[in-house]
C-alpha cells in the first residue's frame, strides 16, 4: 500500500510505512535484523487504545463513540448480510451454529445479531469493565434448560494475543476493533484465527473506511483503512473476498461503513459477483 494518509491533528503520511515507522519503529524486515527490536513502542500503542477504552462508559452510547443512536441502523444492516451468507454457507436447514464476537465491547452485536443466529457466541474483549458488563448483559433469564442460543466463552484478552481453539466456528465476527491492530498483526491474526474456522466457515469484517488511504486517530491508536488498503492486507492473509456491501442509514458526518464476508478458498462465484469497486460514500469524521 502506498497511498499517502492522514492523522487525527491534519499530519500527513507518505505512505503507512512512514506512519508505522513512526508510530511502532521499524519495519517487519528491519526488525529482524535489528539488534533491539522497538517493543516498547510497538506496546505503547497497545497500551495507548486499551487506556482510551478503559476511560469509556460501559454502555450503547460509549463504545459507538456517543452515537448509540446508530446501533438499530447497525444491527439491522448486518442481519441483511449475514442472512443470506449463512444459508449460501450452510444450507437453510437448521444446524448447530457457534461464533465468536471479536473486541465484543459490552456484548451489543451479540445480544441484538448473534445470539439471535447462533447457538453459541464466544466473547474477546481486552478491556474488562467492557466484558464483565458483557457478562451481565447477557446472563440468560429463566429456566437454563430451555436455552439454545447463548453467550459461551468470555476471553479477556486483544486480538493480536488470541489464537483460537481449532476448528470451533462458523463464523468470526470482527467489527469495530480491527484498527487498532498493526498490519503485521492484523494478517498474523487472520492466518492463526482461519483455523478456528469450520468447513465452510468465514469472517465478517465490519469496519469504518477511509476515502483513500488511511487515517491514523492519535488519541486511541487506531487507523481507519481505506478499502483498497483491506483489500491488500486481506490478500496477505489469504483471504478471499466472498461477498461485501456498504452499511446504509448512518450520520453523514461518520465514515463510510463497509461489510466484508472473507473465506479462506477461492469462490467459485460469490454473492455479489460484480466486483464492488464503487468507492463507498465518503464522510469523514475528523
Ligand atoms: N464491537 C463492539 C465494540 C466496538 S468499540 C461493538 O460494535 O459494539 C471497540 C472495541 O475494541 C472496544 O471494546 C475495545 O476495548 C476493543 N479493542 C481495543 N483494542 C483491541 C484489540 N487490540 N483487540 C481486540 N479488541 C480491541
Amino acid at each position: 500500500m502506498d497511498a499517502g494518509g492522514l492523522d487525527s491533528d491534519g499530519h500527513g503520511f507518505r505512505n503507512s510505512k512512514e506512519m508505522w515507522r513512526e508510530e511502532i519503529g521499524l519495519g517487519e524486515e528491519e526488525e529482524k535484523d535489528a539488534t533491539c527490536a522497538p517493543a516498547a513502542k510497538r506496546h505503547g500503542w497497545y497500551q495507548k487504545g486499551i487506556s482510551y477504552w478503559q476511560g469509556v462508559d460501559a454502555s450503547v452510547d460509549g463504545v459507538l463513540g456517543g452515537y448509540g443512536h446508530v446501533h438499530e441502523a447497525d444491527v439491522k444492516g448486518s442481519e441483511s448480510f449475514l442472512k443470506p451468507l449463512l444459508v449460501d454457507r450452510f444450507g437453510s436447514e437448521r444446524r448447530h451454529l457457534v461464533t465468536l464476537d471479536c473486541g465484543s465491547g459490552i456484548g451489543r452485536v451479540t445480544k441484538s445479531l448473534l445470539l439471535k443466529h447462533f447457538n453459541e457466541v464466544d466473547l474477546l474483549e481486552p478491556v474488562r469493565h467492557f466484558l464483565d458488563a458483557a457478562r451481565e448483559n447477557l446472563a440468560p433469564e429463566g429456566d437454563m434448560k430451555e436455552v439454545v442460543h447463548m453467550p459461551v466463552n468470555f476471553y479477556c484478552l486483544p486480538l493480536q494475543e488470541f489464537t483460537p481453539e481449532a476448528g470451533r466456528y462458523d463464523v468470526i465476527w470482527i467489527q469495530w476493533c480491527i484498527g487498532h491492530l498493526t498490519d503485521d498483526d492484523f494478517v498474523s491474526f487472520f492466518k492463526r484465527a482461519k483455523v478456528g474456522l469450520k468447513h465452510k466457515g468465514f469472517f465478517v469484517v465490519k469496519e469504518n473506511v477511509a476515502r483513500k488511504g488511511f487515517v491514523l486517530d492519535k488519541e486511541d491508536s487506531s487507523i481507519t483503512r481505506s478499502d483498497l488498503y483491506f483489500r491488500d492486507l486481506f490478500k496477505q492473509c489469504g483471504l478471499y473476498i466472498y461477498s461485501s456491501k456498504d452499511q446504509k442509514g448512518f450520520p453523514a458526518e461518520l465514515f463510510a461503513v463497509k461489510m466484508y464476508a472473507l473465506v479462506c478458498n477461492k469462490p467459485k462465484g460469490g454473492r455479489n459477483k460484480r466486483l464492488d469497486y464503487t468507492p463507498a460514500l465518503i464522510k469523514q469524521s475528523h
